[in-house]
């Protein structure tokens, strides 16, 4: 099996979406259109770039400083199969945690392999109004939902706290902004 992924970006290594350093894959395509929403450039089906999964699985592999990959979007759970040939292929070399951002509730998503495979997901979609600058996710609504117990022990110091964090990575030219921004963060940068 190798099949590709549609992916909106990839970030090697960051420290704002979840504990520890991190790989962070942003799958291209959401239907949900939510107000407010900071990665409106990866909405469209077929935008973003097409990805063989095995090139993917070697750039995984390759930075050797992570402990985990975030996947977010987009929606990932559009990209079911791929997302689970991904994780599985990456599984076999190194045993790296899994954290999915989802605009799904999880209740809707929770039998699919892909759910099974991760450590947390968070849940939900973003909604502006119930942006409470909470760190971890976006809007209130959202839960932070341990699947696997890998990070029991350290989610609580990261969860819902003051003091969102964000990086902002060189690309082309310009700097893209990567993590959870708060409000002030957001009117300043993107509004
Ligand atoms: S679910 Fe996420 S990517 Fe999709 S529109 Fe809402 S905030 Fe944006």
């Amino acid at each position: 099996m190798n099949h590709t992924l549609r992916i909106y970006m990839v970030v090697p290594c960051s420290e704002v979406l979840g504990p520890y350093k991190r790989f962070i894959v942003w799958v291209q395509g959401c239907n949900r259109r939510c107000k407010g929403c900071i990665a409106r450039d990866s909405w469209e089906l077929d935008g973003g770039e097409l990805l063989k999964i095995d090139d993917l699985v070697q750039q995984i592999l390759h930075q050797d400083n992570i402990e985990g990959i975030t996947v977010s979007g987009g929606e990932p759970f559009l990209h079911q199969e791929a997302l689970c040939e991904l994780i599985s292929k990456v599984r076999k070399h190194k045993d790296l945690g899994v954290i999915i951002y989802t605009g799904m509730n999880y209740e809707e998503i929770k039998d699919t392999d892909l759910a099974k495979m991760a450590d947390i997901i968070i849940d939900g979609e973003y909604i502006e109004e119930l942006n409470d600058d909470k760190s971890l996710r976006g809007s209130c609504n959202q839960n932070v939902i341990c699947v696997s117990d890998r990070y029991c022990d350290v989610i609580d110091s990261l969860y819902g706290h003051n003091g969102r964090k964000v990086e902002f990575i060189p690309n082309d030219g310009r700097f893209d902004m990567i993590g959870i921004p708060s409000k002030s963060v957001t009117d300043t940068f993107i509004k």
